[in-house]
């Protein structure tokens, strides 16, 4: 098997679980986030600061690296890990969340997905066994199941059609992926906000034994509420023994939610997409680093982090670059945040390892401002 689980154990005060992903290149310890690196780059990070700032496993779009430069091209230069000289492990998604969220005129077929290509307009066509073929040729450690993401809300009775159709896929992924010794293939459940339907895909999904898990189409527009209930009946129906992938989430309280309600692994572009618009995760709140009163402000953005911009640069200095669109800046920014939030799930850990993780969520709501009235997602 490419993809082993190790629990270590869980948090008697909340049942997070505290654990270890092995994969061909490298092992990493969960619950885990994982920065974005959609064109096979974390967008202004270089490889060495990522593993600089501890990050362990990335996450790379397949549909983006299939539209450019190809996947011929990453596989002529020995895969993914080579080509961007990451060393560190990677997953890939399938291609379908941005098929169903990116371009318009698709037509969904038991065979695939009809769509425009969101660039230059061409007609394309993306199938479970494209997606394992374009996979396996970028040679990520984990790659994922073809499936529907259906939009939020969705009617029951669509859900359950897309749910079944998803599963018909999930086969032919299985069937069509030829590096499993290699390559660690996720299934994905779905069934949006509704228990049957998330029942009967994880019913159909784990009969597959696939090495591990996601759950998909969360954090595409419900509320927070409706998120952690859907979480509470569906981890359960996971096996203990493979990691869980919580799809597309990434705000400092989903990830420590998705962790009490026993999630391992979680990605989302929101730190570095915010942080290039000078938005700042901080342990105190939300930090816009472009306001005025910033102007003439010598202190770090984080008076709590020792990350390598708070320990350099002030918050007068990265506003100023910021505001002049200067690289640098952002370059700043994006560090600090993934930083934050890889800082977040150490403590999370901790705290697992430790038993009192649901003692570090009340401390770390309150600090952020989490449990204010009208208190902003991130
Ligand atoms: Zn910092």
């Amino acid at each position: 098997m490419a993809i082993t689980y190790e629990l270590i154990k869980t948090c008697k005060q909340t049942g997070a679980r505290l654990g270890k992903v092995h994969t061909p290149h490298g092992s990493f310890e969960t619950p885990m986030f994982m920065p974005v690196g959609t064109l096979a780059t974390v967008k202004t990070m270089s490889p060495e600061e990522l593993e600089r700032m501890g990050a362990q496993i990335i996450l790379s779009n397949t549909y983006h690296l299939w539209l450019r430069p190809g996947e011929d091209i990453i596989e002529e230069a020995g895969g993914l890990h080579k080509f961007m000289n990451w060393n560190g492990s990677i997953l890939t998604d399938s291609g379908g969340f941005q098929v169903f969220s990116l371009s318009d005129l698709r037509k969904i077929e038991e065979e695939g997905v009809h769509f425009r290509n969101h660039i230059s307009g061409e007609k394309l066509f993306l199938s479970p066994e494209k997606a394992m073929h374009i996979q396996n040729a970028l040679g990520p450690d984990i790659m994922m199941a073809f499936d529907e993401c259906p939009p939020y809300p969705a009617e029951h009775k669509y859900m359950k059609d897309s749910v079944e159709r998803t599963s018909r896929w999930a086969e032919r992924c299985l069937e069509a992926h030829k590096r499993p010794h290699d390559q660690g293939l996720f299934g994905i459940i779905q069934g949006g906000e509704y228990e049957d339907l998330r029942r009967q895909s994880a019913r159909d999904l784990t009969s597959m034994d696939f090495p591990g898990y996601a759950i998909g189409g969360l954090s595409v527009g419900e509320p927070k509420d409706v998120m952690n209930r859907v979480l509470e009946f569906t981890t359960p129906l996971m096996p203990d023994q493979k990691p869980r992938y919580l799809m597309g989430v990434g705000s400092p309280d989903s990830l420590i939610d998705g962790s009490i309600r026993g999630i391992d692994m979680f990605d989302c572009v929101l730190p570095t997409r915010i942080a290039r618009n000078g938005t700042l995760m901080t342990s105190e709140g939300r930090l816009v680093v472009r306001n005025a009163k910033f102007a003439r402000d010598f202190r770090p953005i984080d008076e709590n982090c020792d990350c390598h911009t708070c320990r350099n640069y002030s918050r007068a200095y990265i506003r100023h670059l910021v505001k002049a669109n200067e690289t640098f800046g952002f370059r700043l920014t994006t560090y600090h945040n993934l930083y934050f939030l890889l800082n977040l799930m150490r403590q999370v850990r901790e705290a697992i390892r430790e038993d009192r993780l649901g003692d570090f969520r009340e401390e770390f709501f309150e600090m952020y401002g989490f449990n204010k009235p009208n208190a902003k997602n991130f």
